[in-house]
């Protein structure tokens, strides 16, 4: 059976939740790196201009690295994730591909090449990141093939562009497939707890919803009907004489019932219906959309397919229902649940193997 829409939203809810706490970890992160990329640009950018040399490049850097602090308060007032993530990566290539243009301090510029595949895909999302570094790749190419054609002068040896170039493919391949594995386990993980999610919202024995599933679901009809005035409604069943078939061919039998009687509920409901096993022989069934009328024949179908059906215990299994419908005085959903309760009751009282509906409603 599929979740009807309250469970949907249940569902939603979580999602958005940890959405939330994942914007929060990449925000956290962006503020982290842009602080550090500051100190970054402003040290070594006041270090150039103190000592007087590549000064150009050293202003550059400076005012990167204010640029930073001024892109963190950006994030800080639109919370703006990706536009502040694309700035820092773009300002981090700019000023690492003119480092290795110029050669940087003791003309180790080569190396600032090393840390960018890990800092592009730890940033944006992974196929994003692919294309930045593709892109930064084929400039860093041009400019070793420029330099290789003698068209561009580059302060490093031959064996210190060839060692630097295998360096940064190899960390591109690691970091990659170490992406790689990071989304397949995450993708695991989420597959394992929208099992464990499952698993706590159904009842081991029959396999229905369990008591507190259904307690969400009626929670979010009624506010929906309440919000929206569509009306819904609840079944309740409780098998007849049930503690007699436990007595007289024991309890294992007894369950087998049950998981039958659960199976035609099941059988004989639509996608759009909540079965739950309310505890022990009760079960609720919650109808959206269904009217009074609706709903009472539905539970008038089940009641006779119980009462037809051979469970194999020498007679026939018969159950009693109670059936309400969602009215706006009613002050909560669990005013509703009472209502069907009693409902029930009336049916018992009334012979058993019965459906009773609210006398108010029953037109
Ligand atoms: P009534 O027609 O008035 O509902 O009578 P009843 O015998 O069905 O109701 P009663 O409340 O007297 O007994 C319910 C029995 O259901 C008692 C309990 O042992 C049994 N029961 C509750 N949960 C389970 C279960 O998971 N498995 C089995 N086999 N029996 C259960
Ligand atoms: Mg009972
Ligand atoms: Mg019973």
């Amino acid at each position: 059976m599929t979740f009807w829409e309250p469970s949907k939203l249940v569902c939603d809810r979580q999602l958005t939740g940890s959405q939330a706490l994942q914007n929060r970890v990449k925000t956290s992160l962006l503020h982290h790196f842009s602080v550090a990329t500051a100190l970054v640009f402003l040290t070594f950018g006041s270090i150039y201009l103190i000592l007087g040399i590549k000064t150009s490049l050293g202003v550059f850097e400076v005012l990167l690295g204010i640029a930073q602090l001024l892109n963190l308060l950006y994030l800080r007032r639109s919370a703006n994730i990706l536009f502040s993530s694309r700035f820092l990566v773009a300002s981090v290539y700019f000023m690492s591909l003119l480092i290795f243009l110029t050669g940087g301090l003791g003309n180790t510029g080569y190396l600032w090449l090393l840390f960018i595949p890990l800092f592009t895909m730890l940033l944006l999302e992974r196929s994003e990141a692919i294309g930045w570094l593709a892109a930064y790749t084929v400039i860093v190419g041009m400019v070793v093939s420029l330099f290789l054609f003698n068209r561009l002068e580059l302060p490093y040896t031959l064996a210190e562009l060839r060692q630097s170039l295998i360096v940064y493919g190899l960390i591109i391949y690691l970091t990659y497939h170490n992406e790689k594995l990071r989304s397949i386990s995450n993708e695991m993980l989420q597959h394992k707890n929208r099992l464990l999610h499952e698993l706590t919202r159904k009842d081991p024995l029959t396999g229905l919803h369990n008591r507190g599933h259904i307690n969400e679901v009626l929670k979010a009809a009624f506010e929906k009907a309440k919000r929206e005035g569509q009306v819904f409604s609840i079944i309740m069943v409780d098998i007849d004489h049930f503690k007699q078939i436990n007595d007289n061919h024991g309890h294992h039998i007894g369950d087998q019932v049950l998981k039958l009687v659960s199976d035609l509920f099941e059988k004989s409901t639509d996608d759009h219906t909540s079965v739950g096993r309310w505890g022990g022989e009760e079960f609720v069934i919650v109808c959206p959309e269904s009217t009074q009328q609706k709903a009472m024949e539905r539970a008038q179908t089940l009641c006779q397919q119980i009462a037809e059906h051979d469970f194999g215990v020498g007679k026939p299994v018969t159950a009693s229902f109670g059936v309400i419908s969602y009215r706006a005085s009613f002050p909560s959903f669990e005013a509703m649940l009472v209502a069907a309760d009693d409902l029930l009751y009336q049916a018992k009282s009334s012979g058993r193997n019965c459906v009773i509906c609210s006398g108010e409603y029953n037109r």
